[in-house]
């Protein structure tokens, strides 16, 4: 959480009886200007409160409509036969159930036979599916060669020496596990807070070994069609195995592995099924071939313990918040490109306490765009101070203290 701002101090005039009129004038002046700059202050700092209430109100919304979605009902996935003059016949996937359903007129008219409808416990259609593989290429992002590499990353070099070990070697060393006669983990779970580097790192290991990059966020995984987030998970290891060798990374895996509320709604019952295909997905992975599994998430405390079992995520990869002189190579990264003039990175690191990599990246795009509006393109310190306030204001939930000057 991040803290209030503290308030400017209440300017104080204390006029002196016995002092001349030009003294009291000038008093009066000196006091008049002090009024001014605190004015000035506090609408900077009201202004940085509307920005923040504002942020916040969209964060409100939009777990507001997640906890909706979350709180509604499943529907089923079937398929539209046959339009009949009596109502539509459905067939509906998983149990191949056919079933002569009505329909409103203004989905009737949108609806051709062969297209996919979601339809409720009674067989009434809700609404009309876009296309298979529209979902398909929506849910995941595949990226044959991403640029990352690992001098990219600043710090963490423990972190890519664990990564290298448990999903490089067994990619590009397979005789030597067969040899050894040891099975490579199978899974690797990067956890930490956002914007440390975890699908950076993914990312990078995924260059240095030729692999296709496969990325799939499990919020993506949480669909509201019984059986959609299952076979979304097939699709995903399918999609691996036609690209092998491939690196799939699955980011927020907290939205599929939470630990199991005390609610049963059937949208409980559809994450754990997700869930469990995952797991046989990933219990099936001898046979796999050249296939490495790669999850993140920012909330460990809240994963249910059963995907950290041997043979599924069982290695565990900390990604933490960089500390100094991580802070100063992230910083050394992200301006390598950048023309500083006099500018202390070593300074600056001891200054950003707190600040995730992403926040560093930022940092220096900001302090970019302050040297771009004076019309300048070499970025002075100043530039980076200026920033700096910038990027703090912004930062209201990943903790980064709020500090005015
Ligand atoms: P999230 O949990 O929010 O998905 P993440 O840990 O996966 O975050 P990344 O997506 O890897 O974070 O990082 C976001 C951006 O922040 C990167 O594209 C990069 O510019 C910068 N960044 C983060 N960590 C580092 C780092 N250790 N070194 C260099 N840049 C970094």
């Amino acid at each position: 959480m991040s803290r209030s701002p503290s308030l400017p101090e209440r300017p104080r005039l204390d006029l002196d009886p016995d002092m001349t009129p030009s003294e009291r004038l000038a008093a009066l002046r000196s006091h008049y200007s002090e009024v001014l700059r605190v004015n000035a202050k506090l609408q900077q700092q009201l202004n940085t409160s509307e920005r923040r209430q504002e942020k916040l109100t969209d964060r409100v919304d939009h777990l507001q409509r997640e906890n909706e979605t979350l709180k509604s009902s499943s529907l089923y996935v079937a398929t539209a036969e046959e339009l009949l003059d009596q109502g539509i016949v459905i067939k509906q996937h998983g149990n191949n159930q056919e079933v002569l359903t009505e329909v409103s007129p203004t989905l009737r008219e949108k609806i051709n036979a062969g297209d996919r409808v979601a339809v409720n416990d009674s067989f009434g259609v809700k609404e009309v599916l876009e296309a298979e593989t529209d979902a398909r290429a929506q849910a995941m992002q595949v990226e044959q060669r991403p640029g990352t590499t690992y001098d990219d990353i600043g710090g963490l070099s423990e972190q890519i020496r664990e990564v290298r070990e448990a999903v490089e070697q067994p990619l590009v060393q397979t005789d030597q596990f067969d040899a050894v006669g040891i099975d490579p983990p199978a899974g690797v779970l990067l956890h930490g807070p956002p914007g440390t580097g975890k699908t950076m790192l993914a990312k990078a290991v995924a260059s240095e070994t030729d692999a296709t990059f496969i990325k799939m966020a499990g919020s993506e995984l949480v669909q509201k069609f019984i059986g959609e987030g299952a076979r979304l998970v097939r699709d995903l290891f399918e999609l691996a195995s036609e690209h092998e060798p491939a690196i799939i990374f699955i980011d927020e895996i907290d939205a599929i592995a939470s630990t199991r509320t005390e609610s049963k709604t059937s949208g409980d019952a559809e994450v754990q099924r997700t869930m469990m295909q995952l797991l046989s997905e990933m219990d099936g992975f001898d046979d796999r071939g050249e296939i490495r599994i790669i999850a993140a998430t920012n909330r460990f405390d809240m994963l249910d313990r059963a995907i950290l079992r041997p043979g599924r995520f069982d290695r565990l990869i900390e990604v933490p918040e960089p500390d100094l002189t991580a802070r100063e190579r992230i910083l050394e990264i992200h301006t390598q490109e950048m023309s500083l003039d006099d500018v202390d990175l070593n300074d600056l690191a001891a200054d950003t306490d707190g600040f995730t990599g992403a926040e560093l990246s930022s940092l220096a795009t900001e302090a970019g765009m302050f040297a771009i509006r004076d019309d300048r393109t070499a970025i002075r310190m100043e530039d980076f101070q200026s920033a700096l306030g910038k990027v703090r204001d912004e930062d209201d939930s990943a903790g980064v203290p709020i500090a005015f000057a």
